[in-house]
């Protein structure tokens, strides 16, 4: 992963202009467990989804330009951004145009995730944290749209320059038949669709 703190979130933005999150504060009346994920939908210059889990108190956070896909057979590209600060996750409104990415957000999908490597031979298994370096993550998300498996798989690129895939796991909740980016475009906070937020600075 490119950082592992919030500098590089902080640094390139300018609060005074933006009504986005800066890190100073925390809840989720609507997460019974923690950790949690948030899926926000980004329309940017190009459209993406930013997938976000909570690990060791921020947001790891990718870009995902097609969004999660539920048939285990579409393996999606997710490009590592910057960590965001866990309040982040309530993010919804818009980015002003000069500020870094721009664009609109709604909160796509959001719930609390799980840990979901097999444990060893010695009934342990690898942190979340870890399995990220290792670059290999297994997670159970319990989302409103997305549930179930997943798996975030690293596949090259420098320091700087990672890609990863993210794919659906062959569980219960796979399904190739849904597609829920398209059928389901809606806010999960606020039923808003990403094309009618206003700037109401949140
Ligand atoms: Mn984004």
């Amino acid at each position: 992963m490119p950082s592992d703190n919030l500098s590089d979130y902080k640094k390139k933005r300018d609060f005074d202009k933006t009504s986005e999150p800066d890190g100073s504060e925390v809840s989720f009346d609507w997460a019974d467990e923690r950790p949690i994920f948030v899926i926000q939908k980004h329309d940017a210059s190009s459209l993406h989804y930013d997938f976000r889990i909570e690990v060791d108190g921020v947001l790891k956070s990718w870009a995902v330009p097609k969004g999660p896909s539920t048939d285990p057979s579409e393996k999606r590209l997710a490009i590592p951004t910057e960590d965001h600060p866990l309040e982040y996750a309530d993010f919804e409104g818009v980015i002003p145009e000069d500020e870094y990415g721009g664009g609109s957000v709604i909160v796509w999908d959001r719930g609390s995730y799980e840990n979901a490597k097999e444990e060893d031979e010695d009934g342990e298994r690898p942190s979340i944290a870890e399995q990220l370096d290792d670059g290999h993550a297994t997670i159970t998300l319990h989302g409103e749209k997305i549930k179930g498996g997943y798996a975030l798989i690293r596949t090259g690129g420098g320091d700087d320059d990672e890609r990863w895939l993210l794919v659906k796991m062959d569980d219960d909740e796979a399904d190739a038949r849904r597609n829920p980016t398209s059928t389901e475009p809606e806010s999960v906070k606020s039923g808003r669709e990403v094309g009618n937020i206003v700037d109401e600075g949140e």
